[in-house]
């Protein structure tokens, strides 16, 4: 029988492989108040390159997590953002592959090809009414060849890489994702039909897709773009994969899947109204914050705890240009906004934790602080052991800042309020 995701799935994991029972706690708690989200551990190899840890090591701290805790449903390790060049270690230890084609997004396919794909869906030209959206969708021969252009490379690229597991692994045996977020503009709810039969038509049995919402997704802030309009597009989306499910023979549990750069709190609200309207499933991956918790938890601590917290900060604003560099197109920081090291050092454990701490409407809440130090998790990898000690030092602050970030900002507002 082949591996079928839940219908809420979330993505943990964290950057140094301490916090799986922190996290899985707060899952825990959502099942205790009548949720069933399963977890799925990630960690993209640009994070394992980073900080130099084993691409196994992410399953073996979610298997530990999974057994101290108890945990009873399934849980999953993704392949985050691989390709053909990086998935071959992935392939011993996960069992979710996140297929990331934004790298073929715009190179044009051949006429040829273009041209049969059209012809293969003669129902999406013209006026196509779809339930759930408002007013009928408006294709035309053009504006499909258009979308086939930017995304049927893509697509085939998808079907090559999930082919290539499927080789090594088998059918069925894993849960695969196509993703497209990581590229310039979004795909609309149209550009998303094309795309989903174009997928059918590879015979990738996805059963979560992550294309690129409007507005901006930066790391570790909220959402920055127009709510409404990402509430209706969200919701259209979800019209479009019902439909395309139906239409096309895509797997039944298709899902959408948030890269949500984590914390975008301002589109939970949409977003769960759109779950509870539909009943559509989600995935969502938030993971990224919680190497910051370890930082709050870590001044929350005080003593040597606070002093390593400001001594991260310190190297992270000396560094700032390197470490900012990978991630430019995902933060705005405002370089007049940061405090210098020196101001930093004086602080006392409830400044820094809120300047940190991801609470907009407190006056002290410095975003570009937190995005900065968001980034910074380098110098952390860099100081080893220190680092790592001191987070089993001070893991009583840690894991309650942990577990209680994701359940109270995250798996309340998107499942339980
Ligand atoms: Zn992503």
């Amino acid at each position: 029988m082949a591996l079928i995701i839940e219908k809420f799935s979330f993505g943990v994991g964290d950057r140094f492989a301490h916090q799986g029972k922190a996290q899985l706690a707060a899952i825990m708690k959502a099942a205790e108040q009548g949720v069933e989200i399963v977890p799925v551990w990630n960690k993209s190899n640009r994070e394992h390159q980073t900080i130099g840890s084993e691409i196994a090591s992410c399953r073996t701290a979610a298997d530990a997590a999974v057994k101290d805790l108890g945990w009873k449903h399934s849980h999953y390790v993704d392949a985050d953002h691989i390709n053909l060049k990086i998935v071959d270690p992935f392939l011993s230890n996960s069992d979710f592959y996140t297929i990331d084609v934004a790298d073929a997004i715009g190179t044009p396919a051949d006429a040829a090809e273009v041209d049969a794909f059209i012809d293969s869906i003669p129902e999406l030209i013209g006026s196509l009414t779809i339930p759930g959206i408002d007013g009928p969708l408006e294709m035309t021969r053009e504006s499909i060849a258009a979308t086939a252009n930017q995304y049927l490379k893509a697509v085939k690229l998808a079907g090559e890489i999930y082919r290539y597991i499927a080789s090594k692994n088998g059918e069925g045996t894993f849960v695969t994702e196509v993703s497209m977020d990581e590229t310039d503009s979004p795909q609309t709810p149209p550009e998303l039909l094309v795309i989903l039969a174009a997928l059918a038509q590879e015979k990738i049995p996805i059963q979560t897709i992550a294309p690129k919402f409007t507005g901006r997704f930066n790391k570790g802030v909220d959402y920055v773009g127009d709510v409404a309009q990402f509430e209706k597009e969200f919701e259209d989306d979800l019209a479009v994969i019902a439909f395309a499910v139906e239409k096309y023979g895509l797997p039944e549990n298709l899902k959408l899947s948030v890269h949500s750069g984590s914390d975008k709190f301002s589109i939970y609200g949409p977003i769960r109204r759109a779950l509870a309207k539909t009943g559509a499933g989600l995935h969502i991956k938030t993971a990224g914050t919680t190497w910051l918790e370890e930082l709050i938890g870590l001044a929350e601590a005080d003593g040597p705890g606070l002093e390593l917290a400001k001594e991260v900060y310190a190297k992270a604003f000396e560094n700032s240009a390197a470490l900012c560099e990978p991630y430019a197109t995902v933060i705005d920081i405002d370089a007049d906004q940061l405090p210098s090291p020196e101001e930093v050092n004086g602080w006392t454990a409830s400044q820094y934790v809120n300047a940190l701490r991801h609470d907009p409407n407190h006056p002290e809440f410095n975003s570009s602080f937190r995005q900065l130090l968001h980034v910074g998790y380098k110098i952390a990898a860099k100081m080893g052991d220190r680092y790592l000690n001191m987070l089993v030092q001070c893991e009583e602050s840690i894991s309650r800042n942990v577990t209680e970030n994701l359940f109270e900002r995250h798996l309340k507002p998107l499942f339980l309020d």
